[in-house]
């Protein structure tokens, strides 16, 4: 299954925030402030519980693209308060957040739970969006790269070779994320072309239709040059999205 999502990409991590109340007044100031541009790709991920309305209240601008931020490892069954990847579709999902920083430091998950998630993501019909980066302590000890091309092998590893073209990496370094601190353009570049390296040599092929987008940090004022930076097909960003006018602006970037 091969999804064509025109790039640059914009993927919007609300984190908790914007219940179905406010997220449908976010959308209806997103709607009016960014007309269809087809020439990018613009993606929201809501909290699960918002999701429907977000998508009802998208109407017919399916051009705006939804994605939930975490699923289950497992299609259904007994998992107390989780959500499935299944039932992310039926509320309108097409993309899945798959380790992201706070998934993986907060609440203790590890590169085989993120394997298992982003595998099952992608044979249910979710684009998992498998969220990598080193913290700052990895960093200064000079393993930073050590530390991101493990969490890509592992976390690809359970993937069927066709699959791997249908997944979109992104490099969140965990000292860039909320802290008001990015990556350099350099910095962000040569991280993403390590990554580019490691999904060439796993998949035994090209790889450049697998978009790797940048995140941490990410404002009004850093995305252009964020964007273009070498190697860098996108922008994932937190914070800065939270206000709908803000978000607009920078997907017109
Ligand atoms: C994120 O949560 O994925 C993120 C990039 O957050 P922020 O933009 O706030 O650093």
């Amino acid at each position: 299954m091969k999804r064509l999502l025109e790039r640059p990409l914009f993927f919007a991590n609300w984190k908790m925030n914007h219940g179905p109340t406010d997220g449908r007044a976010y959308i209806a100031a997103f709607l009016r402030a960014f007309p269809p541009h087809p020439d990018r790709t613009v993606a929201l991920f809501p909290p699960a519980l918002s999701l429907s309305a977000v998508r009802d209240a998208r109407a017919d601008r399916t051009d705006i693209r939804l994605g939930v931020q975490n699923i289950h490892s497992q299609e259904k069954g007994a998992f107390t308060g989780e959500n499935s990847a299944p039932m992310a579709r039926d509320a309108g999902a097409e993309l899945v957040l798959v380790g992201h920083s706070e998934r993986r430091h907060v609440f203790g998950e590890t590169n085989l739970e993120v394997a298992r998630k982003t595998a099952l993501a992608s044979r249910l019909g979710l684009i998992p969006v498998l969220c990598v980066g080193e913290t700052l302590s990895q960093r200064e000890m000079g393993d930073a790269e050590r530390i991101v091309v493990e969490q890509l092998q592992i976390g690809l590893e359970q993937m069927k070779g066709p699959e791997l073209g249908d997944v979109i990496v992104a490099y969140e370094p965990v000292w860039a994320i909320g802290t008001g601190h990015s990556a350099t353009p350099q910095d962000a570049t040569a991280m993403h072309l390590v990554i580019r390296a490691t999904l060439r040599e796993m998949s035994g092929r090209e790889t450049d239709s697998t978009p790797i987008l940048y995140g941490g940090s990410v404002n009004r004022g850093n995305a252009k040059t964020l964007l273009n930076a070498d190697g860098v097909d996108g922008l994932l960003v937190g914070s800065a999205c939270l206000d709908p006018e803000g978000w607009a602006d920078i997907c017109r970037t």
